[in-house]
């Protein structure tokens, strides 16, 4: 369904956009990655296609033709204003935001949060599904994780802060929230900041769902908000309301981002039409 939506976002052209922010009343929108590579990476590669550089620096081409790149602090206001802007994250806190993503962003000059889980920093441990997606291929994961060192390091982290990069919690260890009691979540949630605060200075409080919040009640989503400065969803272009931004998935698709992001549009105005 979401396909058919980027189908026809492929072949609107760009300067029906306007058009498109006004009916659905979007002038921000939130895209975000996980890993851009031009090799396929045995961790990611058999669970969700990633940008290679190309289609990375093509995406932000065109999203910097058509949007201002903002800092998570301005979306607010440029959604008031109406003034088209993006802001662009990151999630998993992987290598390649350091050795690829890093340097295109600040040769472009957008700024960006990387959303990060405690546990996986230095390399100390693996996400359970990239343990599954190499033991599938028969890769044993922890030698793939010594030598192939597929996170940053807080050395890293702390390096791309003095260049600018901001910092969030992803959660501790990157489980399905929906599959834990509500105090199992927060910890989670509030102790990766607690564990990033004993390396780095953390001096907003940003967290990004694991997973995304799609199968969360909205109780539990609301005592996230109340612990966040701002909380980052998955659910596209949908209003977050108070302190939750919704964010689109750019991984998972060949679609670019001019496709994905005129389709989302199409997605929101039909979604408005049929409930709101
Ligand atoms: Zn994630």
């Amino acid at each position: 369904m979401r396909h058919l939506f980027y189908i026809t976002g492929s072949i609107i052209p760009s300067v029906a956009l306007a058009r498109l922010q006004k009916a659905a009343k979007r002038y921000v929108v939130c895209p975000f990655y996980h890993a851009v590579s031009d090799k396929p990476l045995p961790h990611i590669s058999p669970l969700y296609r990633h940008r290679t550089e190309q289609e990375f620096r093509a995406d932000l081409d065109w999203l910097m033709e058509h949007y201002e790149p903002i800092r998570w602090s301005d979306i607010d206001r440029y959604e008031k204003e109406e003034r088209p802007a993006f802001c662009l994250t990151f999630d998993d806190g992987l290598k390649e935001f350091y050795t690829i993503v890093a340097p295109i962003l600040e040769e472009k000059k957008i700024p960006c949060v990387c959303f990060l889980n405690s546990t996986f920093i230095d390399n100390r441990d693996l996400m359970f599904r990239y343990k599954d997606a190499l033991t599938r291929q028969h890769i044993d994961w922890r030698r793939f994780l010594e030598e192939e060192q597929p996170y940053m390091t807080y050395a890293q982290i702390r390096e791309l802060q003095q260049r600018g990069f901001e910092f969030g919690s992803h959660s501790i260890n990157h489980p399905h929230f929906y599959t834990l009691p509500l105090n199992e979540q927060l910890n989670e949630a509030v102790g990766c900041e607690k564990e990033l605060e004993k390396h780095i200075h953390l001096p907003h409080r940003l967290f990004s769902f694991p997973f995304g919040q799609e199968h969360l009640d909205s109780v539990s989503i609301k005592v996230h908000q109340g612990t966040h400065e701002l909380v980052f969803g998955t659910e596209n272009m949908r209003p977050g309301g108070a302190n939750l931004v919704n964010r689109i998935a750019m991984d998972g698709t060949a679609f670019s981002a001019r496709a994905v992001i005129t389709g989302e549009y199409l997605r929101e105005i039909a979604h408005q039409q049929l409930h709101d």
